[in-house]
């Protein structure tokens, strides 16, 4: 793990996790975050309960009128709703996602989170919007075909019931517009080590990510 921008002398330890769709980061931020003592931040969640605020209102998640009032209207227990996991609230998140006034609202949010004890936050744009100056950052990938597959049994175990060619499907059209965005596409930050999960469970990817804390720890 490579060390980003200097972060201010004795600054609390920031870990952004950025990545597509299902590669894992999730699992290794939540695991991280406990083995530290760190708060977690899932930065998905803002944008997928900002996406189901807009539909909600019957309105179209691309519309950035729509988008932005419902990411300025975010209010903590929208983050606790059902419903946030689903491929509708998926693809509505990464539609609200590309407004840059929504990013906006949600980036002070994402900073304050961090600046006050720390944290691992995992999302798209950690290590080179919101915390570019992170002392840690990884990139964590995975074969498409591997990330679908992952996706379709996560939604299987919460009793949705999908095809697994459309959520392979799914996941290519959103990673597709995550990373064509003019505001924050996600990609690695130059500095962030990169880390393929293919061919890795969970526990090796845990691995893999504390021998990188601990070589950046000296
Ligand atoms: O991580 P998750 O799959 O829950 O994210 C849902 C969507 O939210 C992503 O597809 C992406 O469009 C958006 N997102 C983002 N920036 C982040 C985190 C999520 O644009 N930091």
């Amino acid at each position: 793990m490579s060390a980003g921008p200097a972060a201010p002398e004795g600054a609390p330890l920031i870990i952004a996790i950025d990545g597509p769709a299902a590669a894992g980061k999730g699992t290794l931020a939540r695991r991280l975050a406990a083995h530290l003592g760190l708060p977690y931040l899932d930065t998905g969640l803002l944008y997928r309960a900002t996406g189901r605020l807009v539909l909600d209102t019957g309105a179209d998640p691309r519309d950035p009128a729509a988008a932005e009032a419902a990411a300025l209207a975010l209010a903590p227990a929208d983050l606790d709703r059902p419903g946030l996991r689903t491929p509708e609230a998926a693809l509505a998140a990464s539609a609200v996602a590309a407004v840059p006034a929504v990013r906006a609202a949600l980036l002070a949010f994402q900073r304050n989170f961090g600046r006050q004890r720390g944290a691992v936050l995992d999302g798209r744009d950690i290590g080179t919007v919101v915390f570019p100056d992170a002392q840690v950052k990884l990139f964590i990938t995975a074969s498409p075909e591997a990330r679908a597959r992952r996706r379709w049994l996560e939604l299987q175990a919460a009793g949705t019931a999908v095809d697994l060619a459309q959520v392979e499907a799914e996941t290519r059209q959103r990673d597709a517009q995550d990373a064509a965005r003019a505001v924050a596409p996600m990609k690695p930050a130059p500095d962030a080590v990169l880390l393929d999960t293919t061919a890795l469970d969970a526990e090796a990817v845990f691995a893999a990510a504390l021998a990188q804390l601990r070589a950046r720890q000296g």
